[in-house]
């Protein structure tokens, strides 16, 4: 017997479409009978040159404690992140389960049902999902030419019951950004929070972080997914104005951020050399594939590239790489992202090799 009660599910539950994941690496081996060591995953922007190893001997020196809860506030990791962005203390939330930990806490923070945000699209879909299960309604707002920012839409989009602007920046997936004069006219002639989400930020060329504190209505979200390569471990962190801070440590969830976690967290910023070895990676492959790519390629500061491979569809391209091993992004289930658009993890020099001959070759196809 199948039974189910969606009567004590609150209703705004009901139309929220699951997050749809890049695909992992034992899907593919088993659906295309591949040997699963011989994948290369470019679909979720992860970093291809793996963790930090002093992130993982950090993590494995703590291993026999985790009977223990770990420290309530993860001081030592909120210290760190203090000496990496350059700002105080009182303006660091460490968070976890990575930013999505974060989203979420604040959005329980703030939100409550009727009041509305704002999401340019195509964007990061957790946004959306974690409003919309505080009772949010969303605006989502449409791009302007070649999948740029139209601001002058998200400006007329504001009503007197937004409460949050999402701005992603780089986007994912355009992989664009939005410039400071931008964010500063928004955050001073607004009357609701702006969520600036830099998951991105260490791959591009500007970053919104010191403005946390010159504005008490800015967030910046940020996270140890990407360039720190953690993860798995599921770490972020927020930064935002100082009586912002005081109100989210009343709701977040306790001992947010796991030990093992927390260790890692701390090693991996004091990685200089991995870091920066990330970044020229990302910044490299990502100049060779907008060159080498047969298809539209936009110009993009994060570590992905979105190609456009109309008139081809995206699901037709992403297969076809998929059954030769290599996992891409196919863009189709963003919000107003169109059947056309898939974003590459930039890989090494040997991956980004085989995705660009792999795309040539599919382009020669459909061209016969
Ligand atoms: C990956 C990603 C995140 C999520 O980060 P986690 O810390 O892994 O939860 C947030 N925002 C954007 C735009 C991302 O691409």
């Amino acid at each position: 017997m199948c039974l189910s009660r969606p009567e004590l599910i609150k209703k705004e539950i009901g139309s929220i479409a699951e997050y749809v994941p890049g695909k992992s690496i034992d899907e593919i081996a088993g659906k295309y009978g591949l040997d699963p060591s011989s994948i290369i995953k470019l679909g979720s922007n992860e970093n291809v040159l793996g963790p930090s190893s002093l992130a993982v001997n950090a993590m494995m020196s703590v291993t026999s404690g985790i009977n223990l809860y770990p420290s309530a506030d993860a001081m030592e990791l909120v210290d760190a992140l203090s000496v990496y962005t350059g700002l105080p203390v009182e303006n660091i939330c460490a968070s976890g389960p990575g930013m999505d930990g974060l989203l979420d806490n604040l959005m329980r923070l703030i939100l409550s049902p009727g009041d509305e945000v704002i999401v340019p699209t195509p964007t990061f879909s957790y946004y959306e999902i974690a409003s919309r299960a505080n009772g949010a309604c969303v605006s989502y707002v449409l791009p302007g030419e070649k999948l740029a920012f139209d601001i002058r839409s998200i400006k007329e989009s504001i009503t007197d019951r937004t409460k949050v602007i999402f701005l992603c920046s780089p986007n994912n997936p355009t992989g664009k950004v939005l410039e400071e004069a931008v964010v500063r006219d928004i955050l001073g002639s607004v009357n609701c929070f702006v969520f600036v989400d830099e998951a991105y930020v260490e791959f591009a060329d500007n970053d919104l972080s010191h403005l946390v504190t010159e504005y008490d209505n800015i967030i910046v979200g940020r996270t140890f997914s990407k360039v720190f390569g953690l993860a798995g471990l599921r770490i972020g962190y927020g930064l935002m104005p100082a009586w912002l801070k005081e109100q989210y440590m009343k709701v977040s969830t306790p001992f947010n951020v796991n030990l093992p976690a927390l260790k890692a967290g701390v090693a991996a910023l004091s990685d200089k050399a991995h870091l920066q070895k990330s970044i020229e990676c990302a910044r490299s492959g990502r100049d060779y594939l907008k060159s080498k790519i047969p298809f539209t390629v936009h110009s993009s500061q994060a570590n992905f590239v979105l190609v456009d491979v109309a008139p081809m569809s995206a699901r037709t391209v992403a297969e076809y790489l998929l059954a030769k091993g290599i996992i891409v992004r196919d863009c189709t289930s963003f919000r107003n992202a169109g059947n056309s658009l898939l974003r590459i993890t930039v890989g090494n020099q040997h991956q980004n090799e085989k995705v660009v001959a792999f795309l040539k070759e599919i382009k020669a196809k459909i061209k016969m």
